[in-house]
């Protein structure tokens, strides 16, 4: 029997093509191990902001903030390189032509393990693909580190203008000492 998959694609526009759904003939799960055809559940009112569908924490988990890994290791009365070796991953982005390294939560798989083993690099497999954060409480629908999340999760909310939403770069932006040359 052929495994599962394990992650849906974040490309919206690839992610919803009628042509690839299973019910179209256009592909299926067994087919395409990274298809998957979720049916979101429409937002109530987008001018209630954040209704905690989960979308976000379901596909794309936030980016920390300087000192955010260590607020969020101290809630869970961890050391911040145990919380670091067990739910997090390094990830990277451009800023001002320098690699800089950040740290978000893990994001697994649809087999309930992480995509890739905490504490490694992600890659450009890994950021395309969606997966659950290793912090979101499906039956609950909400955050277990909800009072030390990351910026990116306190600030993103999906029916902003995409203007007033955080970026990668502007949170890795943060991570750059002043007056210090990136770190690659
Ligand atoms: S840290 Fe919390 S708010 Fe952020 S993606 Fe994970 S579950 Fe969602």
């Amino acid at each position: 029997m052929k495994p599962k998959k394990t992650f849906h694609i974040l490309d919206e526009t690839i992610a919803h093509r009628p042509d690839l759904a299973p019910d179209a003939g256009g592909g299926s799960d067994e087919e395409n191990p990274y298809w998957a055809w979720d049916e979101e559940a429409p937002h109530p009112n987008p001018e209630l902001g954040c209704v905690r569908r989960g979308l976000c924490c379901k596909s794309s988990p936030g980016w920390f903030a300087p000192g955010e890994v260590e607020k969020a290791a101290e809630l869970l009365a961890m050391a911040p390189d145990e919380f670091v070796r067990k739910f997090l991953i390094i990830d990277a982005t451009e800023v001002d032509g320098q690699i800089v390294h950040t740290f978000a939560p893990v994001k697994l798989g649809r087999d309930g393990k992480p995509a890739l083993p905490p504490a490694s690099r992600a890659d450009a497999l890994y950021r395309t693909l969606r997966g659950q954060c290793v912090f979101y409480d499906v039956d609950k629908r909400g955050c277990g580190i909800y009072e030390a999340r990351p910026m990116e999760c306190r600030q993103y909310i999906c029916t902003n203008a995409p203007g007033d939403n955080p970026t990668h770069e502007q949170i890795a932006r943060l991570w750059v000492p002043p007056g210090s040359p990136s770190v690659s």
